[in-house]
């Protein structure tokens, strides 16, 4: 777990006040206590993660999160079952991944592909324009399965 002492990086912190004050939000001390822990977090988080961590309480998380998703800050990553999990939006992180979903805990981790994958998958996505007329914003591609803690209990 990362500590509450992680700061928001200056860069990260200068982007989400610009972002937020399109809305009309400040980048208030408990939203940058939030934006740190998913900033440092090495996966998505769930609210509850995120107040433990930050020292936060849930409810005001779970506000603030709302705020940061609705502003486009913060992505909702669709896990299995349980609760919502969050991450920095790739706009404001700049660390373009993909996740593991495990289907037994819902634990959701990142994962890079391999610099030719992502080639390709860039390559066929961005032909789908010629071929639906369909015009591409980003990706995003999950592998679901069983992690290895969940995966070495059974069998
Ligand atoms: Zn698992
Ligand atoms: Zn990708």
């Amino acid at each position: 777990m990362t500590e509450a002492s992680s700061s928001l990086s200056a860069a990260t912190a200068a982007a989400v006040v610009q972002a937020l004050a399109l809305r009309e939000l400040r980048l208030t001390a408990n939203r940058r206590s939030v934006l740190a822990m998913l900033e440092h977090g090495e996966r998505p988080l769930t609210t509850e993660e995120v107040a433990a961590g930050s020292g936060v309480p849930v409810s005001t998380v779970y506000r603030n999160l709302a705020e940061l998703v609705d502003a486009g800050v913060v992505v909702r990553v669709a896990g299995a079952g349980g609760g919502d999990r969050h991450e920095l939006a790739e706009a404001f992180s700049e660390h373009h991944h993909h996740h593991l979903v495990c289907t037994d805990c819902g634990i959701v981790t990142d994962f890079t592909p391999s610099r030719q994958l992502e080639t390709l998958i860039e390559q066929e996505v961005g032909a789908l324009l010629a071929s639906e007329g369909f015009e591409v914003a980003h990706h995003v591609f999950d592998v679901r399965g069983r992690c290895r803690a969940c995966s070495s209990v059974r069998r």
